[in-house]
């Protein structure tokens, strides 16, 4: 057992070591600024939100009520129909694209899936799990789906009903699927039974203000939409959101006497406490706050990869993206500033936390290894 003092000797330490952590991170997709002292206190209740969040249950040290208003605020900001919308606050993304090919799987049992080469893991683990059959599209330059290849594929199967899986938002590169061209490509083949899977975990809650508009949301021909909590907005606890249709929960609900709600969701017990935190985000943004979010990360991201340029690194990023892919760094860079790194890229993903200054620091480092390898390189030729 340790003493007191040694126990918090160790919480210092730990601390300490997770505050340098995020001060030079630049290479994960997760907003670092938030500020939730304001719900402390409610960490001193065991919140549970089991149970379909839409309905009546008999456990009430809950927070159903501010989660419908997250999933209302989500379900308007997607374009969903007022009158036949639902959805509840996840684990994460991963859940969130569980659900969504859970609801369609259920809706069309022989359906065949189909995502492409960019898709996140999550997904793929998610077929497996699920046990739909799947075919691999390719996935062009920039990251996004081949939709010649799509359509190819689709037209040699179309006798089976399709699940289409869009990212938007991929993992390395931050492209978008465009949902009206897979919609466009459905309709031309005639395929009727259908559905669409948009995992916005990335970049689906900044979606609506992307200029030009990549279209993704349920006008543009979504079934549901999965985004990530603690990415864009910000989460002490990783969190997700899904949103999809209510008719189509429906066929998957159960009722269940021994917690008196709906067995509407993957897991049993529920995290109470993430569904307030980004309540009390959204809350503070609004709408106008999220659109203004986006864009000074979008900012950050044009300085980041102008500023790459400018000392010889060719950096790029998809339109309207607040990823810029960037060739590999050497070790030591990938280690200080956590750069995810895949074959011969890398990414600094400009979140909103992500300052100019971070970058002018960046730059100094790549600049300054630069220059030793050419030191090196002048000694040895
Ligand atoms: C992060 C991410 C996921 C998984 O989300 P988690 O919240 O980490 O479970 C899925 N898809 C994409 C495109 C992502 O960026």
């Amino acid at each position: 057992m340790n003493t007191k003092k040694e126990l918090s000797n160790h919480l210092n330490d730990l601390l300490n070591n997770i505050q340098n952590a995020r001060d030079t991170f630049l290479g994960y997709p997760v907003s670092k600024d938030f500020d939730y002292s304001a719900l402390y206190d409610f960490l001193k209740y065991p919140i549970n939100n089991l149970g379909d969040p839409f309905e009546d249950s008999t456990y009430k040290v809950q927070t159903h009520e501010i989660e419908r208003e997250v999933v209302n605020f989500f379900a308007k900001l997607f374009r969903a129909n007022p009158k036949d919308y639902w959805g509840y606050v996840t684990n994460g993304g991963s859940e969130s694209n569980l659900y969504g090919l859970y609801i369609a799987r259920e809706m069309y049992p022989k359906a065949m899936v189909y995502y492409s080469e960019s898709t996140h893991y999550s997904v793929k683990k998610n077929i497996h799990l699920l046990n739909i059959p799947s075919i691999v599209i390719r996935s062009q330059e920039n990251g996004e789906i081949d939709y010649n290849d799509l359509e190819e594929t689709l037209r040699f199967n179309r006798h089976k009903p399709a699940i289409i899986l869009t990212t938007y938002g991929t993992t390395m590169k931050e492209a978008k699927d465009d949902v009206s061209k897979v919609k466009d490509i459905l309709k031309k083949l005639a395929i009727q039974d259908h559905y669409i899977h948009c995992d916005g975990a990335l970049a689906g809650s900044f979606g609506p203000f992307l200029e030009p508009y990549i279209p993704f949301d349920f006008i543009d021909g979504a079934d549901s939409i999965a985004i990530s909590g603690h990415k864009f907005i910000g989460s002490p606890i990783p969190a997700g959101v899904i949103i999809t249709r209510r008719s189509l929960r429906d066929r998957v609900s159960k009722g269940i006497s021994y917690i008196g709600s709906l067995d509407t969701t993957i897991t049993g017990s529920r995290n109470g406490h993430s569904p307030l935190f980004l309540w009390y985000a959204i809350q503070q943004m609004g709408i106008e706050g999220l659109r203004a979010r986006y864009q000074d990360s979008l900012e950050v991201a044009e300085y980041c990869k102008q500023e790459l340029c400018k000392i010889g690194i060719t950096a790029w990023s998809n339109p309207g993206a607040i990823t810029v892919v960037l060739p590999k760094m050497p070790e030591s860079i990938k280690n200080k500033w956590q750069l995810a790194t895949e074959g011969e890229i890398t990414h600094i993903i400009c979140m909103p936390n992500v300052s100019k200054h971070q970058i002018d620091e960046f730059i100094k480092d790549v600049t300054s290894i630069s220059e030793e390898k050419m030191e090196e390189e002048f000694i040895y030729f």
